[in-house]
């Protein structure tokens, strides 16, 4: 169905017999990873799966009308090809533009352009109570509009988006230095910001002797690409050459074939990643077979004995405590061999309940992956310590992930006085969840 106002009305009806808590169904895999307690609940789900559609693209004005379920894929493949971007575009193709406003996305671009929802012009979002109403930064809904970042889909879910659009060009060519120290390492990235010649930017670090930085510029023409779907693992690239040519598509959705660095490196997957066909070789075919893996590894009467804690997580901190929180990081956690990521991160305005600073330079650490865990540590030990480093560096964390965190202290960090009154306007009837329920109480609700 792809009449926008018939498919609203349609959606309309289904919320007002929908029973129990608001849940969205779609039909890509969810980029949630919260592995805490779960919750179990009535409802259905309301499918948002129909609005998954580019609607207009606007290349004279560098804009995008967008409907709120739309991959990142299907939006780089509509502008791509018209020499446009998204001013910042994840790096998963299955990330869908509502799912990463209200989830803080980010990328390799954020230190020029902010998060994702720093690109919304105007959203159509659907309040719990069926109402749809249209908000941007000044009008009416002006504080809805300040409130979806971070809100998760508790205030109401984005029909439809309108973005705005970069120029790019076909090619990225990407420049890799190594350092051994890490006042170096920072103190370059930091300069590689204000370096108009760049436009991205970012770290991948081992160790506390083995720190990459990669800048890369859009350019019309290379002498060769490399393949990273297929033969090169992107993050074992980097420490084998200086220049890497890619495809821009490739470069922007580059941790999206080996799920970061999830793929396992055996002889089997070797040959699944060189041969496996094209449908197979993407990051939510990866989710749904972990999915499916665990389902049946918890059935199974036996268990492997290696104890381990999945610590996929973001957090930010401001520029100057960097440091203190990639060593706290490299000496209290080790990756065994997979790297943890570095990005800068500048977003021209501060979001209502996302209360990081504008205008001022943060630093992004990142982990995507699984850590071994010694006996006798508390559940989920790794997220505790670096969500307490985090905030005691005056921090913040995003939620689309495990956080242990208590009520008072939620609050105080992501506003909590001004979220009440929003979901007071916004949801009067409490038929979606809260912010809390769902990142920290009942982790499994998306
Ligand atoms: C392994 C991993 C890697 C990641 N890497 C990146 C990355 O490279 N870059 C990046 O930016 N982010 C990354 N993320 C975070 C990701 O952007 C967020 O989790 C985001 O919210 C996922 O969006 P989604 O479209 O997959 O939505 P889902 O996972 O399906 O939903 C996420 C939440 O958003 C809500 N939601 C979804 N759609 C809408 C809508 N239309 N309107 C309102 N609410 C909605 C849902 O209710 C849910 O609470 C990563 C997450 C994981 C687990």
């Amino acid at each position: 169905m792809n009449d926008f106002s018939a498919k609203k009305q349609h959606l309309q009806q289904a919320l007002a017999s929908q029973q129990g808590k608001l849940r969205l169904r779609k039909r890509t895999i969810s980029n949630l990873f919260r592995y805490g307690s779960w919750k179990s609940n009535r409802s259905e789900g309301l499918s948002l799966a129909d609005f998954n559609n580019v609607l207009a693209v606007d290349v004279e004005n560098n804009m995008l009308d967008v409907e709120g379920l739309a991959t990142f894929e299907s939006i780089v493949d509509a502008v791509l090809p018209l020499g446009r971007l998204p001013l910042v575009t994840p790096e998963l193709k299955h990330i869908t533009i509502g799912g990463a406003t209200v989830g803080i996305g980010i990328e390799s671009s954020c230190y020029r352009h902010g998060f994702v929802h720093d690109g919304l012009i105007e959203a159509e979002v659907l309040l719990p109570d069926g109402r749809i109403v249209l908000c941007n930064s000044t009008n009416a809904y002006s504080d809805l509009f300040h409130a979806l970042p971070n809100s998760y889909g508790t205030l109401g879910y984005i029909l439809r988006a309108k973005i705005r659009l970069m120029e790019a060009r076909p090619f990225v060519h990407m420049k890799v230095v190594r350092f051994a120290n890490v006042n170096e390492y920072l103190n370059v990235m930091q300069q590689a910001t204000e370096d108009n010649h760049i436009d991205f930017i970012e770290g991948l670090f081992f160790s506390n002797t083995s720190f990459y930085l990669m800048t890369a510029r859009m350019v019309e023409g290379v002498p060769y690409t490399h393949d990273i779907v297929r033969k090169h693992i992107f993050y074992k690239l980097i420490q084998q050459t200086d220049d890497i040519y890619l495809t821009t598509r490739d470069y922007i959705f580059r941790y999206d074939p080996d799920w970061f660095w999830n793929v396992p490196d055996t002889f089997a997957y070797r040959l699944f990643r060189r041969y496996a066909p094209g449908r197979f070789r993407n990051s939510g075919f990866y989710t749904r077979y972990c999915q499916w893996k665990e389902i049946w590894q918890r059935r199974l009467p036996w268990r492997s004995g290696k104890e381990t804690e999945p610590l996929i997580q973001d957090w930010e901190v401001p520029w100057e405590q960097a440091r203190e929180l990639v060593d706290y990081a490299l000496e209290n956690i080790d990756l065994e061999g997979k790297p943890w990521t570095a990005v800068p991160i500048k977003t021209p305005a501060s979001p209502s309940i996302y209360p990081i600073k504008a205008n001022e330079l943060y630093f992004n650490l990142g982990c995507y992956c699984n850590v071994s865990k010694a006996p006798g540590l508390e559940a989920n030990h790794y997220t505790r310590i670096l969500d307490r480093k985090c905030f005691d560096l005056g921090g913040i964390k995003m939620l689309y992930s495990s956080s242990f965190i208590s009520r008072g202290k939620f609050d105080r960090l992501y506003n909590g006085l001004g979220y009440e009154q929003l979901k007071t306007k916004y949801d009067p009837e409490q038929k979606a969840y809260t912010l809390y329920e769902k990142a920290v109480s009942h982790s499994n609700i998306n």
